[in-house]
């Protein structure tokens, strides 16, 4: 979804609600290290409150995963939230985004905040045990017999 800012630049008290869904085959060609098991949807509003404007929102899907110590597969649903202020001109502060044209991509910036969010480390549980490296039993499902 693309939102259009002019008004909400230009108008203090603006206010733009919006709700859309990212699906699984429009993800699979801008995300390539994970897989969705959902559409990403999104929520949120962007508002001028008193000259600043404000961009928040929340972001929920579910992402199949291999477990990095066990090879097991398995889901796990996400939410984050996020606040963004955005600028019409070019700004040396990271934290603004820039709006250019108006037009503030909102599938883009939902998909970069949420995969930033992403532990680096994705286990199938906390404890996960792992997997016997000699006979390749799910250690936790149970010992194998290696010794
Ligand atoms: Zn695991
Ligand atoms: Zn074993």
């Amino acid at each position: 979804m693309i939102l259009e800012m002019k008004q909400l630049f230009d108008i203090p008290g603006e206010r733009k609600e919006f709700f859309f869904e990212i699906t699984p085959e429009e993800l699979k060609e801008r995300v390539f290290s994970y897989s969705f098991a959902s559409p990403l949807a999104v929520k949120g509003e962007a508002f001028n409150r008193a000259g600043v404007v404000y961009v928040e929102f929340s972001c929920r899907f579910v992402l199949s995963h291999i477990c990095d110590r066990c090879l097991a597969e398995f889901e796990r649903e996400y939410r984050y939230e996020f606040s963004h202020i955005c600028v019409r001109d070019s700004s040396t502060n990271d934290e603004l985004i820039v709006v250019s044209d108006n037009a503030l991509d909102l599938n883009e910036l939902a998909v970069s905040d949420s995969l930033l969010e992403l532990p680096t480390k994705i286990l199938c549980r906390e404890d996960c045990k792992g997997m016997c490296f000699v006979c390749g039993q799910n250690l936790n499902e149970g010992e194998c017999s290696c010794s």
